[in-house]
């Protein structure tokens, strides 16, 4: 080894040790001839010195012909003895802030260009911009935050993994190179050279081969799966991520739900220290809608959604009955006064509050927000005069209504109300700071259809994809099938999706029915999927299994703004590899190879 300890490892323990550290020069400084080098590495940093008052002086000559040369970012190597600071020159932020290592040989190991920005610990405030830190993203590593990042993230791969070898999972890896397929996004397409012509597509998830993994015996599979879909770049989405991708044979529904909540209840022991409470809640996605008006709730708060349509229909309230005579519903959410601590919107929400959620709400689209507030005598509000007393003695009942709360009522159509009532909540609890000390929290959305209409094309598709297998496996006939629910599950983590898996149609029979349903011809299926129904047909096992994110968890575990900060070398907002500048143009030679050339021409000649 190049060292004996890294650089954050020493302490007074190991005062009058002789050390030999290496690692990168982060700081260096001469206070009157004592020259200081802050010697990092991924682990930590230690104070280097060159005291000419304890070193002699042929020693020094030579030293300093090394130390004089030496800029920021070098790598060198330095050997030396331990001692303590000067007193008052400690650092207590750094573990090796009681110590210096007293250099009698350096050595450069590797040199460094001036560096484009500052590698040092800093506030996130002072980074440069971030085109500049992935252009640059080896140096951007060497932030402890950002090894920290990867680091996390490898614990939990790492825990995971243990997790499910122990229950008996095999990791397999399965192709890169695949079939172009109808998951729903767009496949990144490889061009094949020995065919030309024909493409390869990357794969937007392993789906289909661990299902054939299923009918081949493998029982149960797990990968840590790179998955490829490119769409249109989305804020915080990467065109290649990481899934945590998982298929098991002989099980129903819950087993496959108890199995993830052991894994994660180990991951959270083992590498935050944690206990997770399970089982995990489980919503309907009906009523996911229509209480928290998402798909993906963040239900560690209360400022749930109540149909109130029934109680106020025949309340001579212009905005309401304008509303409800086009089809459109009232919603209301109890704002209870004990949310709302003392300094914050002035210890009860004040009308300047009410004011400014009028307007927020104005700008989700929405004709307005009304309210009431609970008093002694009841609900009361500029507007309450067009409410009957049993009308408001009804809402205040539903509502649960206590002295203080402040009832908020979204009238419109129905999506647009669920929508900006879920928007709502999700403000009122950043504001009121809700979530503070509330942990995280898992919950499975379940009993989602199995198809939908495309608005655009009024074509069914899949709501997930072809594969779920209908609860009582079966499908109507017909046109009826938009009221089918799938065997499927989706996994929502503090209000983010980060994991959807569902049964499988094992029957390949069932499997031909999803597939004319969603619109395909026989020719299209027996182009596209006869090889997958042909291995359905020779005894698949049932099956079911689910795929989970791995980038949102971590980003949203350590905090971090943007799933970029816990990958290594991730796209930029437009998809592009800034360290190396991918995509690029290639040459000719070689598209004429794969006889793209030839393509393009043959395309220009038609
Ligand atoms: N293949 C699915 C996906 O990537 C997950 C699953 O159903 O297992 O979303």
């Amino acid at each position: 080894m190049l060292r004996t300890h890294h650089c954050g490892q020493l302490s007074r323990d190991d005062l009058g040790k002789r050390v030999t550290l290496a690692g990168w020069v982060r700081f260096q400084r001469d206070h009157g001839g004592v020259l200081f080098f802050d010697l990092a590495d991924s682990h930590g940093s230690t104070q280097t010195v060159c005291d000419p008052e304890a070193t002699d002086r042929e020693e020094l000559a030579r030293l300093e012909r090394v130390l004089n040369n030496i800029g920021r970012e070098y790598v060198i190597s330095v050997s030396g003895v331990v001692r303590e600071r000067v007193e008052g020159t400690e650092d207590p932020r750094n573990p090796t802030g009681e110590i210096e290592v007293l250099i009698e040989r350096a050595e450069v190991l590797s040199r460094s260009k001036p560096i484009p920005f500052e590698v040092a610990e800093q506030k996130t405030s002072l980074l440069p911009g971030e085109e500049l830190r992935l252009r640059y993203r080896y140096l951007d590593l060497r932030r402890r935050e950002m090894v920290n990042n990867l680091r996390f993230r490898s614990r939990i791969i790492s825990s995971a993994r243990r997790f499910l070898e122990s229950e008996g999972f095999m990791e397999v890896e399965t192709p890169m190179l695949t079939r172009s397929s109808c998951e729903g996004a767009r496949d990144f397409l490889v061009p094949s050279r020995t065919m030309p012509g024909q493409f390869y597509a990357l794969p937007q998830s392993p789906q289909l081969y661990k299902q054939m993994l299923m009918v081949g015996g493998v029982e149960r599979y797990y990968q840590i799966a790179r998955c490829f879909r490119d769409e249109d770049s989305r804020a915080d989405r990467q065109p290649e991520f990481t899934q945590l991708d998982l298929e098991m044979s002989f099980v129903e529904r819950d087993d496959i739900l108890a199995l993830v909540e052991r894994m994660y209840a180990q991951v959270w022991k083992e590498v935050l220290g944690q206990e997770l409470s399970v089982p995990f809640p489980r919503i309907d996605l009906r009523d996911a809608l229509a209480r928290y008006g998402t798909d993906a709730p963040d239900m560690r708060f209360g400022l749930e959604m109540e149909e109130v349509t029934d109680l106020v229909k025949e309340a001579p309230y212009e905005i309401f009955q304008r509303a409800l005579a086009k089809g459109g519903v009232v919603r209301c959410i109890n704002l209870k006064a004990s949310l709302v601590k003392e300094g914050d919107l002035d210890g009860s929400v004040g009308r300047k509050e009410v004011d400014r959620l009028i307007e927020w709400t104005k700008a989700q689209g929405m004709g307005g927000l009304t309210w009431m507030r609970m008093t002694p005598e009841g609900l009361s509000s500029n507007i309450v005069k067009y409410f009957p007393e049993e009308v408001c003695s009804a809402l205040a009942e539903r509502m649960g209504a206590e002295r203080g709360d402040l009832l908020l009522f979204l009238a419109g159509p129905r999506e647009s109300v669920l929508r900006a009532g879920g928007q709502l909540r999700l403000k009122l609890a950043r504001d009121l700071g809700l979530l503070q000390d509330k942990g995280h929290q898992f919950v499975w959305v379940v009993s989602c259809p199995l198809f939908q209409r495309d608005e655009a094309t009024g074509g069914i598709t899949s709501f997930h994809h072809p594969f779920v297998r209908p609860v009582g496996d079966s499908l109507p006939e017909g046109e009826d099938c938009e009221g089918t629910v799938g065997h499927s599950y989706d996994l929502v983590f503090d209000g983010s999706e980060i994991g959807s898996g569902s049964l499988r149609n094992h029957d390949p029979e069932l499997q031909r029915r999803v597939f004319r349903i969603l619109g395909m011809d026989e020719e299209t299926v027996r182009r596209e999927f006869d090889f997958f129904l042909e291995a359905l047909e020779y005894g698949a096992p049932p099956h079911g299994g689910i795929g989970m994110g791995l980038d949102r968890l971590c980003a949203m575990l350590l905090g971090c703004e943007s799933i970029r900060e816990v990958i290594a070398f991730p796209k930029n907002k437009r998809f592009q590899s800034l360290v190396d500048g991918a995509p690029t143009r290639v040459e000719e030679a070689k598209l004429s190879e794969l006889q793209l050339l030839c393509l393009a021409d043959e395309e220009e000649e038609d």
